[in-house]
């Protein structure tokens, strides 16, 4: 198996359970040396080729995985050789980490910059503007919209924002 100080990171193996799931999770964790065929992986692994093969594509919308064609020159079929390109992990990780990170910063000021009513007995949320058009009245129950203080989630958010910050080595305030 290639790829194997890759593998024994949680944070990497989390990635790709994310990306392929549990049926595509056995093509993914082991990546053979060279190139594979889909059937010989189907065989090695004892999965469907279906699986294995939509776990591949995967692999290969992400850059994770590529391939080249073999034509038969008997039969005319068509021979696909993967190559997996783990390589590409560590990049992959990072984008996917800054892209949270911005996420999370639009969101935390969304909350920062509004005032949020909630009817408590439908766990729906309102924007101020919201409940003031529904008369702070919950639209569903009729139950008086209370204001309601996210100031818990905003610094349950700064909490995540600044690890990431931390994990990406990227001032936080930037
Ligand atoms: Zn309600």
């Amino acid at each position: 198996m290639a790829f194997e100080d890759l593998l024994e990171d949680p944070v990497i193996q989390k990635y790709l359970h994310e990306l392929v799931g549990p049926t595509g999770m056995p093509v993914a964790a082991a990546p053979p040396d060279g190139e594979v065929t889909d059937e010989e992986l189907a065989e090695e692994l004892d999965l469907e080729l279906n699986d294995v093969r939509r776990a591949l594509f995967i692999l290969y919308e992400n850059d994770l995985a590529s391939y080249r064609r073999l034509r038969d020159e008997d039969s005319g079929w068509l021979t696909y050789l993967w190559t997996f390109e783990y390589e590409n992990i560590p990049e992959n990780l990072q984008e996917e980490m800054y892209r949270l990170h911005d996420a999370l910063r639009k969101r935390q000021e969304y909350e920062r910059n509004h005032e949020f009513y909630l009817c408590e007995i439908c766990s729906i949320r309102f924007e101020f503007g919201e409940a003031m058009d529904f008369g702070f009245e919950c639209p569903e129950c009729g139950s008086p919209l209370d204001s309601m203080d996210n100031g818990r989630l905003v610094t349950a958010m700064d909490e995540r924002i600044d690890a990431l910050a931390e994990e990406l080595n990227v001032d936080a305030d930037a």
